[in-house]
């Protein structure tokens, strides 16, 4: 099919332009197509992602790839619903507001939901009509070269996407570096979001859109209602993939009165978590990606335990006889914010509990964190949780924040961090905009 062209009635188009394989419609169209072909081969890509990262089967391919597809398919639709503005001028001028593409964007994405973080950035890099270079993970490749093959059966044109495999060090950091590369958009840890916020300044300055760690708080009071719902979004919301999540609900903290009685619950929950097999499709959890990442989570216990914090459940690699990386559900109670436990990202399956008093507490322990990607708050007083979530005199500083649920949304809202867990946005209107640049063209009337 010749690409980045309307076919209309099998003719070339001949009333839209598509200059340099710009034009809207035909973008529109073979996105579009993306999303259809992902869609097509989403059990071999699900599968390539489990063999890569080893997150359960079931969950790759109910979680991951539908997530993926949508993405595709919502900025696909974005493109010819978003356009200019006119400013409100006098009679004798004419502003206009218009948007460009940025030119080329680097995105360089992490290995825990390798198909679904690429597309949350080529989806809407590709849709403000950029070209786009991504780099996956070195350590969960696979399912990006296949979209790579599946776009360029989509149409997408040669140059215009490609997928440029590789370690961080090397191939990640020629492309920030690259000067003809004008945008980074970047998903991973906050130490390396650093360091390629200076090579952006030391290239070009190119623009940078940080999706960074986080050590998320799940706040619940004593009113939170149903303590078992709340034990099981609690379990899931550190559990889930591992705990291998930015957003992981890694420090409970829970008012004291009932803090003893919702740890018992969220361990009856842990049950439901074990390890096993990522290819059985039964399995709630899978492998931990790899041995180094599992070594630093065992090491992480190793100081919790140290430091004095309680180990409930967990703690020790499971499943070790085939050599496989299995880590279970861990929780540790009565956890002081100033252990490492409570301030450091670990990316595994463990659970930091953290006792408090009054509101006033639970927010200054939620907000002693670098971090600011996520927050929840259990309460069924709404007037309580609006006080903690908006009131500018002692808000909760989160890029999110989940009342009553744990991880809420979807492609409508926008997906983000704040303070060290980074500056960018992922999904919604908000992230196609970050991959463009505003014009202003002043005009002047009647001369
Ligand atoms: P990482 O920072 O080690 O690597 C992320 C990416 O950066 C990889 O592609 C890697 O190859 C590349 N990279 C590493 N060093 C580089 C360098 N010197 N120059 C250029 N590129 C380099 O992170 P990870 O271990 O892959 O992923 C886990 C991290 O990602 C966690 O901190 C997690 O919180 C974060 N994360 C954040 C979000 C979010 O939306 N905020 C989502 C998912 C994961």
């Amino acid at each position: 099919m010749p690409v980045y062209q309307c076919q209309h009635d099998g003719q070339q188009c001949r009333h839209h332009r598509h200059p340099g394989g710009n034009g809207r419609a035909a973008r529109k169209q073979v996105i579009q197509k993306l999303a259809d072909l992902v869609e097509q081969h989403a059990e071999e890509l699900a599968l390539l992602e489990t063999l890569d990262m080893g997150k359960p089967i079931g969950d790759s391919l109910n979680v991951d790839l539908p997530a993926a597809i949508n993405c595709l398919r919502w900025n696909a639709e974005a493109i010819d619903k978003v356009y200019g503005e006119v400013a409100p001028t006098g009679t004798d001028s004419l502003g206009l507001i218009t948007r460009e593409p940025l030119g080329v964007v680097a995105a360089i994405v992490p290995w825990n939901f390798p198909l679904m973080m690429s597309c949350w950035k080529i989806a809407p890099a590709l849709a403000a009509g950029n070209a786009v270079i991504l780099k996956p993970s070195e350590k969960s490749p696979l399912s990006a070269i296949r979209l790579a093959a599946l776009a360029r059966e989509a149409g997408i044109p040669d140059g215009i996407f490609q997928v440029l495999p590789g370690f961080g060090h090397t191939v990640g950091k020629a492309l920030v570096l690259h000067p003809d590369v004008d945008a980074l958009a970047f998903t991973g840890s906050t130490q390396v979001g650093k360091l390629l916020t200076q090579y952006a300044g030391e290239s070009n300055l190119k623009r940078t859109f940080m999706e960074c760690g986080g050590k998320s708080a799940n706040i619940v009071f004593a009113d939170a209602g149903n303590l078992d719902k709340v034990a099981r979004e609690a379990a899931q919301a550190i559990f889930f993939n591992q705990g291998e999540v930015c957003i992981a609900g890694s420090r409970l903290l829970v008012e004291n009165s009932i803090r003893e009685e919702l740890v018992e619950r969220i361990i009856t929950y842990a049950k439901d978590w074990q390890p096993g097999n990522p290819l059985d499709p039964a399995s709630a959890m899978g492998a931990i990606v790899d041995a180094t990442q599992l070594d630093g989570i065992r090491s992480h216990v190793a100081r919790g335990i140290e430091q004095g914090a309680r180990l409930q459940v967990g703690g020790e690699p499971v499943l070790t006889d085939g050599g496989g990386c299995y880590f279970p559900p861990t929780v540790f109670d009565r956890v002081d914010n100033h252990q490492a436990l409570a301030r450091e990202e670990i990316f595994g399956p463990v659970l930091a509990v953290i006792g408090f008093d009054n509101a006033d507490e639970a927010i200054a322990i939620a907000n002693d964190s670098p971090y600011g990607l996520a927050v929840s708050v259990w309460t069924q007083n709404l007037d309580k949780a609006l006080n903690t979530v908006l009131n500018t005199a002692r808000r909760l500083e989160s890029g999110q924040v989940y009342v009553n649920n744990y991880a809420g949304g979807d492609m409508t809202v926008p997906f983000g961090g704040a303070k060290q867990s980074g500056n960018g946005r992922d999904k919604s209107l908000h992230s196609l905009a970050e991959y463009s640049q505003i014009k202003t063209t002043w005009i002047a009337l009647g001369s």
